[in-house]
């Protein structure tokens, strides 16, 4: 191995990890021992791994190899709880991470709102909610993310490694703790594709998060919808409908130029849920412009006959972003006509809007702020 080429502990599966140690010239077992030690204790650097012998930790640093954990760069602390991390990584490339404490108002999938805090612990459950890429080309247009162009993909070790840092920043345990994985940050996880799905078996079979508590959304690339539905492990899947027809849609969401609703639907039927699965439907909702009745009742027509549930998020309103957020009264009647067409829909509650708590907000709002044109 090449001194001059560095090997990032996290993001390796147990077979990478094995030939790794074998090219080192040690026994596979050590594998298990690295293993427990990035994803379970969450070490930091090569030196803290007591388990190995310490020719072993001088060999493996020697051979470039690093445990690759990305730096937490800021905290900023919301007063419902939520805290919403700045990650850096080693190109110097940041994203956002959030966690939100006592439930996520809806996303995780089971439509529940958060439950009694435990005794001694200021939450029962928590919601992670992960970036997959640096930016987004998915040009969403009420989305700050967008803004920023895509930058990059994220590796697997890259995705995994957010979660990583969280836990051991919120000394959080799963699955003996209850924590979701919302894959619903920066980015479109169906655009990095093999990252994000390599992420997803490291996150269950190393980390320990079962993938029925994770969910992904997806604005609806189609093709990938449907490898999604033939993976072994894989969590839950959301859709980001945000609007019930194709004129309004292409306008909100120019990706529905390429695959419209009448494909995205298709797949979506087409999907094989699992017993009692459901998939979710998120509609960002703007005012005066894909709020009113007659969309709620566009929205029944297109969800007709599916197993789904529909998150309704009024829109965080952000600086560059040409959408006002609805009134109260008008988000509640969306979903009245929803629920009396028997869809069940849930109000998902604003979080950490005084930190800018929707996707892409503290990036974008740091980055303005950080601007020396400004
Ligand atoms: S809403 Fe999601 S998919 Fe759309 S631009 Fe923002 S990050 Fe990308």
């Amino acid at each position: 191995m090449e001194n001059s080429s560095q090997i990032a502990l996290v993001g390796l599966d147990r077979s990478e990890t094995t030939a790794l140690v074998e090219r080192a010239g040690e026994a596979a077992y050590r594998a298990g021992q690295l293993l427990e030690a990035v994803y379970r204790q969450r070490v930091e650097a090569i030196e803290e791994i007591s388990t190995l012998p310490q020719a072993l930790r001088v060999k493996l640093a020697s051979d470039g190899v690093s445990v690759g954990m990305p730096r937490i760069e800021k905290r900023f602390l919301s007063q419902d709880g939520t805290v919403r991390y700045l990650i850096g990584f080693a190109d110097g490339q940041t994203v956002e991470t959030v966690w939100m404490p006592e439930g996520d108002g809806g996303e995780a999938g089971d439509g529940t709102e958060a439950g009694a805090a435990v005794e001694g612990r200021r939450w029962d459950r928590a919601t992670i909610c992960v970036s997959s890429q640096v930016g987004c080309a998915v040009d969403c247009q009420f989305c700050l993310t967008a803004l920023l162009g895509v930058k990059r993909n994220l590796t697997a070790g890259e995705i995994v490694g957010q979660v990583c840092a969280l836990l051991k920043d919120r000394n959080v345990v799963p699955p003996e703790d209850r924590v979701n994985l919302v894959f619903m940050g920066m980015g479109e996880p169906f655009l990095n594709y093999e990252n994000f799905m390599k992420a997803v078996r490291l996150l269950v079979e190393e980390v320990g998060v079962a993938e029925s508590r994770m969910t992904v959304s997806t604005a609806g690339i189609v093709p990938r919808i449907r490898d999604f539905g033939k993976e072994a492990i894989r969590p839950k899947l959301a859709i980001s409908l945000n609007a019930s027809n194709d004129e309004l849609r292409t306008r909100l969401m120019p990706l529905n130029r390429k695959w419209n609703l009448e494909m995205l639907m298709a797949a979506a039927r087409e999907f094989p849920l699992r017993n009692r699965e459901r998939i979710t439907f998120e509609y960002v909702l703007l005012n005066e412009v894909n709020d009113a009745p007659e969309h709620a009742k566009e929205v029944v027509e297109l969800l007709r006959g599916l197993r789904a549930k529909v998150n309704l998020i009024a829109l965080n309103p952000g600086p560059g972003i040409a959408f006002a957020t609805p009134a109260q009264d008008r988000v509640a009647e969306f979903q009245q006509v929803l629920v009396k067409a028997g869809i069940p829909a849930f109000v998902r509650r604003p979080r950490g809007r005084d930190i800018y708590a929707a996707c892409g907000q503290l990036k974008r709002t740091v980055e303005i702020a950080t601007s020396p044109a400004r």
